[in-house]
């Protein structure tokens, strides 16, 4: 177990605070903040049983001693009472100002995030590290989420078992890491030691108990050193502080087991540090030690002439000492000493002036961040990476080119910038994507073009058997959204071919029925096979495809198939029939007028009557009686000159005009069909003409036809009714 903690008081943090801050009113605004927090959270407790008081006021301690400037201590005090009390934003902002608000701001939402979800199979801690630094914005609030980290991996013993083990793996992965790259090694090892306990107690103890079992023995070798050094240093009236400084059981243990060191290899380096005061007292200490022990070779390491890329600066030397031991010994001045253990923080360390400006502060912190991304973008994972290229690769990946975005549970999911939510649905799972139908972000419903941000919770509405629209083909960011909507547009596109395949077959069938042939004949794979190019597609189903979307007409594939010739059009069949028209001649009306003997009578060529229609003749100026239908337009208001006729009795070789008017939708073969049904039913066509609307497609196909009654009449009626699209008849009155 960690050492028992000190109890923190308020005077601690001001004790600390003190030693770099003196202004009254920066003074006073600390006090004014932890006695807000105090009165805020008074009544509540932390699992330990302390008020839970005791842990801002512990964050804020550890804050003074990274020298953080007032308004971080401040919101150090404030950074759970957004959270954790009936305090608001607005609250925070007119007690405390923007600032501090933002600080306060940016910790809680950091804190709802979270980052070791052992339900993600795609976990990836650097992503989620990326997400924090990025969500982060001020280096400040790094240093205020350390700070709480710290504190409460201090007091994780009164958490239950499995929230120990998930908060010392997400320490492990995202905080220790994290603290690492700001070079604040203090807080590094701190946190590390405590995820190593809790993570792998097992092995913590045994090589706690290993370093133990060494101690006195080491001890009493470095104090020894100590002392020489001391007294040589001493000889040349050079200041300095001189100490031992213990590894961390963490680095022992992953040296160990990534390193595949032994244990008293790592053990026996013996570790000694040496402050002074300028990098000339360096150089010069680094040459009396080198003159009085013997240097390893290849061990010296001169980071003050080239320093670390986070800023470390250093001399490290390894020397063997007096009975064959084995020494590290590092020498640095103050100011590199506080850059190694506070890092960033040092960078940051708070100035007061007399010429204290919040602009120039602003601008000053403007500087520090990009700094530290300048800092971060070196400190790759990988020390092999060139840092020209980790630095694309991390601006690129973090604050170019992503936006990071959770689930609402907490999953982070990175997206290039711009991505909407159809690109989130897709990462989620191909059928999440399909079935989208609304997005809600950060609580709102948005559309589904909406470009997301970096921190946005995103939770997708979902909808059975609906599917992606081609529309969100224009606005999608990723390749992945782009290729499933392509791949399920591509595939609904041959389902409904599939359907429309039996229905073209059908049609086919049908048509050649029609034609009085036999379908299974004709529609025989080698048959069809040979026609295919003709309709220039590559096999059969596309050619059914075709006609059931009536790309291609069924008459047409028939014509190919029964080798008949192309149908004649309309004008042809029209000369065709009219050719033969003289030599029909009309022939007189058995007709008489009951009580009239002779009387010169015709038919009238208005209406056409035949035998069997109801009749009545009409007194002409000089050419007899013109015997129209009864209900012939031309007669109806001509009463006085109007006369009752009968037919005499049917002449069987008797044949009357008559004109019909077809109405139909226009087709191939339509007038063919027509033509064949009247010539089925025995009546000579004498006269035929056809005339297509562009615009309806309608035909109105004008016949002049012969009958002997108006039975034969009524019977191609009928029979012309049946013939596929056409939609009337009209017996003709003009
Ligand atoms: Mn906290």
């Amino acid at each position: 177990m960690p050492a028992e903690q000190k109890q923190i008081t308020f005077d601690d943090v001001m004790e600390v605070a003190k030693t770099y801050i003196h202004r009254k009113e920066n003074l006073a605004l600390i006090e004014r903040a932890a006695k807000f927090a105090e009165e805020k959270h008074e009544g509540q407790f932390r699992k330990s049983g302390d008020p839970y008081f005791v842990h801002v006021l512990n964050v804020a301690y550890i804050l003074a001693t990274l020298h953080v400037g007032p308004t971080t201590i401040a919101a150090g005090f404030l950074h759970d009472v957004v959270e954790d009390t009936d305090v608001t934003k607005e609250d925070v902002i007119s007690l405390f100002g923007e600032e501090i608000a933002e600080l306060v701001d940016s910790v809680t939402k950091i804190g709802a995030l979270k980052f070791h979800d052992k339900e993600d199979p795609e976990y990836q801690a650097a992503n989620h590290r990326k997400l924090f630094i990025a969500m982060a914005k001020d280096v400040r609030v790094i240093l205020i989420k350390l700070a709480d980290r710290l504190h409460n991996m201090r007091t994780l013993q009164f958490k239950p078992v499995e929230s120990q083990q998930r908060i010392a793996a997400e320490t492990l992965d995202i905080y220790a890491p994290i603290a690492h790259r700001l070079g604040i090694s203090a807080i590094k090892n701190e946190l590390e030691d405590l995820s190593f306990l809790y993570l792998q107690r097992e092995e913590y103890y045994r090589i706690a108990h290993l370093v133990e079992a060494k101690k006195a023995e080491r001890d009493a070798s470095v104090q020894q050193m100590i002392a020489d050094i001391s007294a040589l240093l001493k000889e040349h009236g050079i200041e300095f502080r001189i100490f031992g400084r213990s590894k961390h059981l963490y680095s022992i243990y992953h040296k160990m087991a990534v390193r595949q060191k032994r244990f008293d290899e790592i053990l026996d380096l013996l570790a000694i540090r040496i402050i002074t005061k300028t990098e000339l007292n360096c150089y010069e200490i680094l040459g009396y030690i080198h003159a009085q022990y013997r240097p390893i070779p290849g061990r010296l390491k001169d980071y003050i002439a080239v320093p670390k890329s986070n800023m470390y600066q250093s001399l490290h030397t390894t020397i063997i000492g007096d009975e064959g031991r084995i020494f590290e010994v590092q020498i640095r001045t103050e100011e590199m000493d506080e850059i190694a253990e506070r890092g960033v923080a040092a960078h940051w360390r708070y100035k007061e002036g007399s010429g204290y400006d919040a602009r120039v502060e602003q601008k000053e912190i403007e500087d520090r961040l990009s700094w530290f991304r300048d800092f971060a973008a070196y400190t790759g994972e990988n020390e092999n990476e060139s840092a020209s290229e980790y630095m694309a690769t991390l601006q690129r990946d973090v604050f170019e080119a992503n936006v990071y975005v959770m689930t609402p549970k907490g999953r982070v999911i990175d997206l290039p910038n711009g991505a909407t939510p159809i690109d989130f649905a897709y990462r989620i799972h191909t059928d999440v994507g399909h079935t989208t139908v609304g997005a809600i972000v950060n609580d709102a419903m948005v559309p589904l073009n909406t470009e997301l941000h970096t921190g946005d919770v995103v939770q997708i509405k979902t909808m059975k058997n609906t599917g992606p629209s081609e529309d969100w083909l224009k606005f999608v960011k990723t390749n992945q959204a782009k290729n499933k909507i392509r791949a399920y547009l591509a595939k609904k596109e041959s389902d409904k071919k599939e359907e429309k395949v039996p229905q073209g077959e059908k049609a086919l069938a049908e048509e050649l029925r029609k034609r009085g042939f036999e379908a299974n004949e004709y529609m025989e794979k080698k048959k069809l096979e040979g026609i295919l190019s003709q309709f220039s597609v590559t096999n059969i189903n596309d050619l059914y495809y075709n006609i059931a979307t009536k790309k291609v007409h069924a008459s047409q594939v028939v014509e190919k198939l029964t080798n008949q010739k192309r149908p004649l059009n309309n004008d042809e069949i029209t000369r065709m029939i009219n050719r033969d028209a003289k030599k029909h001649t009309a022939s007189k009306g058995g007709i008489v007028i009951p009580g009239i003997e002779s009387m010169k009578m015709s038919l009238a060529q208005c209406c056409l009557p035949v035998y069997g229609d109801e009749i009545c003749g009409y007194i002409t100026k000089g050419e007899g009686v013109k015997v129209h239908r009864k209900d012939c337009p031309n007669i109806l208001k001509q009463k006085e000159r109007l006369i009752d006729v009968e037919w005499e009795g049917e002449d069987s070789e008797r044949l009357y005009d008559s004109d019909l008017v077809v109405y139909a939708h226009d087709r191939n073969f339509l007038l063919t069909d027509i033509v064949t049904v009247v010539s089925q039913c025995k009546a000579p066509m004498i006269q035929v003409s056809a005339t297509v609307n562009q615009e309806t497609l309608t035909s109105t196909i004008k016949m002049k036809i012969q009958v002997h009654n108006k039975e034969q009449l009524r019977t191609i009626i009928a029979n012309l009714r049946k013939v596929d699209s056409v939609l009337s008849i009209e017996r003709e009155s003009n």
